[in-house]
């Protein structure tokens, strides 16, 4: 018999009434709280691991300060990239690693002065880095963006080595493109964190598509 696939996107409660969120909610057959006890109590043995605890403690800290309570009412208060800075401090990190979209320059250039001035070191690196042709991927001249041109491949290994290279304690991952995105953090040593997902269309804010589900973006759905 296989084994029924958890999803919790499939979840037809609403957050009240949830398992996982309300002790007496409900649950699904999908249901991973309900339905993975094992694998649950695996996941937090993990943070028997001192380190660990402490990243998730902090993590957990920051996701509280993200709010002030107005009459019981969480109301979001602060920026993401505020929220990095924040966490940095509260983890005694000084190295920080900033790997960054080409496509992104100045943005990379504010938000490393920016953590500069904040006192952390910030080894950096952009994705054109290493000026590596993309015929070394094998990519032939119709694959790339503008044929018949030298184009550099988008490096994310070497970003990441780079970084690892500048001993970075934890690194901001700006802009960089689907896929890029998954080999620097296969391949960076520190913990990784996001400031911004690239959306070349939707100025870097994928869930737009996401809003407009029932109206512009409905062609998703088909
Ligand atoms: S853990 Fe269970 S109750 Fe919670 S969202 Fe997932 S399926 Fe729903």
């Amino acid at each position: 018999m296989t084994k029924e696939l958890m999803t919790c996107a499939r979840c037809p409660f609403e957050r009240a009434e949830r398992y996982c969120q309300n002790e007496d909610g409900q649950t699904p057959s999908f249901c991973p709280t309900q339905n993975r006890p094992e694998i649950l109590q695996k996941a937090l043995e993990k943070l028997d691991d001192p380190k660990t605890r402490e990243f998730a403690i902090q993590a957990a800290i920051q996701e509280k300060e993200g709010y002030q309570l107005d009459n019981g009412v969480p109301v979001p208060v602060k920026p993401r990239l505020l929220e990095i800075i924040e966490f940095a401090g509260k983890m005694k990190y000084q190295r920080l690693g900033l790997a960054f979209c080409s496509g992104l320059f100045e943005e990379g250039k504010a938000i490393g002065k920016i953590l500069t001035d904040k006192g952390f070191t910030v080894i950096s690196a952009a994705c054109k880095a290493g000026k590596v042709a993309k015929e070394e991927l094998g990519l032939r001249s119709d694959q790339k963006v503008r044929p018949d041109n030298f184009e550099p491949m988008c490096n994310p290994i070497f970003q990441a080595m780079i970084l690892n290279d500048g001993k970075s304690e934890f690194n901001i991952v700006l802009g960089l493109c689907v896929g890029h995105d998954s080999l620097l953090f296969k391949h960076a040593e520190a913990p990784c964190t996001v400031l911004a997902a690239k959306d070349r269309l939707l100025g870097h804010n994928p869930l737009a598509a996401v809003y407009n589900l029932d109206s512009y973006y409905g062609y998703l759905k088909k």
